[in-house]
């Protein structure tokens, strides 16, 4: 500290606009100060950050043209994203030092937040901090508006899901098997096949990279068709499930991991099924259903108590690990949910 008013900042910043697959020297780290005092009178809260999320949306912010619902980073700026923290000052009254919090944040130690009310204030629950990036933080929503809003699914359907072992795929499996379904993901691991199948409960699963042809697998998993495929990857997998739908099926386009970093994307060719299946394919955005995030929480946090549902993460620490984590969800090696350890409580 200086004279007790600032602190060393280590922070990661976006070095420009990227072009295909993101790699670590996109990004870099900096040494900046902070002020750990907020000014009087700006309702501005400072904040520790103690977990980041690393996110696959972040990658279109990379971008920079970008036709989307958020902007692209800025060159050259620190890089943003959800995180949990721990409140050092503030001049907004429903925060005060030592409130834990949830929301969006900077990639580094110490952030200043100039609108204070995107913050959640974390309730003492008996659940890990870092969950709050995760099982009830925005992929956990994702999955759980996702699934239940979208796929409008019945007992008994059978339900697929891509990316299945990822922050958003592992719940939505989960919750599906509670729902009475019956489920199977795939994934890019045997590794995660296994833990697919004898940690997070699906009935099947099966390894995308070593199926030579994706029509088949599906077939052989899925003998009376698709009724609710959660679509977490797009490309080749989504045009292979097209024509495994069955009538009346539906099919939430939450994601197309597969298809963020290619300039020329591929094209999807059984469309048609959409008509003779009459399947409903939506996209959604978690962020429109937020009127039911109380509910998602205490629907999880029950679940979570009774043992019903577990959550992987894969937990890197030191904000210097950030990059390479982020780099990893695109060739899929992060484990369960991808989250960056930046300081203790
Ligand atoms: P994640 O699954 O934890 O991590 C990304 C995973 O994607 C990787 O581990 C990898 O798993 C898979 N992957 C990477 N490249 C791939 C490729 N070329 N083809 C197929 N799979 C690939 O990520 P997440 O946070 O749960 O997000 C899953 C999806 O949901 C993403 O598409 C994300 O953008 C989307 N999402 C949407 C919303 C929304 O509101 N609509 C909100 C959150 C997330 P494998 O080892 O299995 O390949």
């Amino acid at each position: 500290m200086e004279g007790g008013e600032q602190a060393q900042n280590k922070q990661i910043v976006l070095r420009g606009f990227i072009v295909g697959t993101p790699k670590e020297t996109d990004m870099e780290l900096k040494v900046g100060k902070a002020k750990m005092k907020v000014v009087e009178g700006s309702r501005s809260v400072l904040i520790k950050n103690l977990y980041l999320s690393c996110d696959p949306y972040m990658r279109g912010r990379m971008r920079e043209y970008y036709q989307s619902y958020i902007p692209p980073f800025l060159p050259g700026s620190v890089i943003e994203g959800f995180g949990v923290s721990k409140v050092v000052d503030s001049d907004h009254p429903n925060f005060k030092a030592g409130d834990l919090v949830s929301g969006l944040t900077g990639w580094e130690e110490f952030t200043l937040i100039a609108k204070a009310e995107q913050l959640r204030k974390i309730q003492s629950e008996d659940i890990p901090l870092s969950y709050h990036v995760g099982l009830l933080g925005m992929p956990g929503f994702t999955a759980y508006a996702g699934f239940y809003e979208v796929c409008s699914p019945k007992k008994g359907e059978y339900v697929f899901v891509s990316a299945a072992s990822g922050a958003v795929g592992q719940l939505v499996g989960q919750l599906a098997k509670l729902h009475g379904c019956y489920v199977v993901g795939s994934a890019g691991t045997k590794q995660k096949v296994d833990l697919l199948k004898n940690k997070l409960g699906f009935d099947e699963a099966f390894n995308y990279k070593e199926e030579p042809d994706l029509d088949v697998a599906l077939k052989r998993c899925f003998p009376q068709g698709i009724d609710v495929y959660f679509d977490n990857v797009g490309g080749a997998m989504l045009d292979a499930v097209l024509v495994n739908m069955r009538l009346h099926g539906r099919i939430a386009v939450c994601g197309m991991v597969s298809q963020q970093s290619i300039s020329d994307t591929e094209g999807i060719h059984n469309l048609f099924m959409l008509i003779t299946r009459r399947v409903r394919m939506q996209g959604f955005l978690q962020s429109d259903y937020l009127h039911l995030f109380p509910q998602f929480v205490d629907k999880i946090i029950d679940y979570y108590k009774q043992g019903k549902i577990v959550y992987i993460e894969d937990m890197n620490d030191g904000l210097e690990s950030a990059p390479a984590a982020f780099v990893g969800l695109f060739s899929g090696k992060n484990i369960g949910k991808q989250v960056i350890r930046v300081a203790s409580e």
